[in-house]
């Protein structure tokens, strides 16, 4: 018992500030982000930000980094992960948020999707051999600092490089999406396993970006029932590849099935991501911001 129900109750009404400067979703070189933990809290800083998570995808290994780099810049800070999921054939992400990174269940979990990348990758470089472009597969592992994390993030980042595409987005669509020629499908996490991987280690899920999936509203609504179901509890909102109208519109879900709301750039790297730690627009009024969970890292800094 170190704080009294008053004291929770007296600081309620700021705890849930929608303009609170919270980033909660960001990448390192631990997966297809290409700065170092110290280099995005540096970013986070610089901007400003108050409360920071980072979340790479399937991997915990830049928490411990960030957690003490934060500690020095004086930001609080929020241990996180993007699993990746493979939901009636789509590719989805799951963010965990307020994760214990030394969770067995949640480790083991992580491990079993990693192990997948290399070969899912080698395929794809055979994909693009077919098509008459020769060593894809090692131009984008010497673009992945650690193999076991090679992405597609990694193959666009080498055929910008190569002069096959003027950028990362022609890459994305003329290649590495559905039914493109350098896409492979793969089956990631059960939604269910992702979302009982971070109960098991104490965190919060968060559907990441959902105005990015490419389905049906119809599919997309039954996505966001099963989310719930399986103990969903957040849904980013204000995201950097999300759209202002966007904002809007899953403002409107996030009242309408009682999930709170996240803010994350989903940062990168400077020079291919929309937003930099800690610039994005407010979350809308009228939403539970997701940081009210997190009351002891919140109050200090909010103002
Ligand atoms: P993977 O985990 O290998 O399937 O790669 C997924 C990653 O690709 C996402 O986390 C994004 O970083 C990146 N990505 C997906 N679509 C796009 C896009 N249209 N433009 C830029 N990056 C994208
Ligand atoms: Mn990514
Ligand atoms: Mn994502
Ligand atoms: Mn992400």
């Amino acid at each position: 018992m170190s704080q009294t129900p008053s004291f929770i109750f007296s600081v309620q009404s700021p705890l849930t500030n929608p303009h609170l400067n919270a980033d909660l979703h960001n990448h390192t070189i631990a997966s297809d982000g290409k700065h170092t933990a110290a280099e995005v809290v540096a970013f986070a800083a610089a901007n400003n930000t108050t409360l920071l998570a980072l979340t790479d995808h399937d991997t915990t290994d830049a928490l411990a980094e960030a957690a003490i780099a934060a500690s020095h810049a004086g930001i609080a800070f929020v241990p996180g992960v993007e699993i990746s999921v493979t939901w009636r054939g789509h590719t989805i992400h799951i963010v965990g948020l307020g994760i214990d990174a030394a969770n067995p269940v949640l480790m083991a979990g992580l491990a079993s999707i990693r192990s997948g990348r290399i070969d899912r990758a080698k395929l794809m470089g055979n994909d693009f051999a077919k098509m008459g472009l020769p060593g894809v597969f090692e131009g984008a592992m010497s673009e992945a600092p650690r193999p076991e994390m090679i992405g597609r993030t990694h193959f666009a980042r080498h055929l910008v490089k190569r002069g096959v595409v003027k950028d990362m987005g022609a890459a994305f669509s003329r290649f590495l999406t559905t039914g493109k020629v350098g896409y492979v499908e793969h089956d990631w996490a059960s939604l269910e396993n992702a979302l009982r991987w971070i109960a098991e280690a104490g965190g919060v899920p968060v559907l990441a970006h959902p105005g990015r999936y490419k389905m049906t509203s119809e599919a997309l609504t039954a996505l966001v029932r099963d989310f719930k179901m399986l103990g969903g509890i957040a849904i980013e909102v204000v995201t950097g590849s999300h759209t202002p109208q966007q904002f809007g519109i899953f403002s409107r879900m996030a009242r309408e099935y009682g999930f709170e709301a996240s803010r994350g750039a989903d940062f990168h790297a400077v020079g291919e991501s929309p937003y930099l730690p800690g610039t994005l627009p407010p979350l809308p009024e009228s939403l539970t911001p997701v940081w009210h969970r997190w009351p002891a890292l919140t109050h200090a800094s909010t103002h």
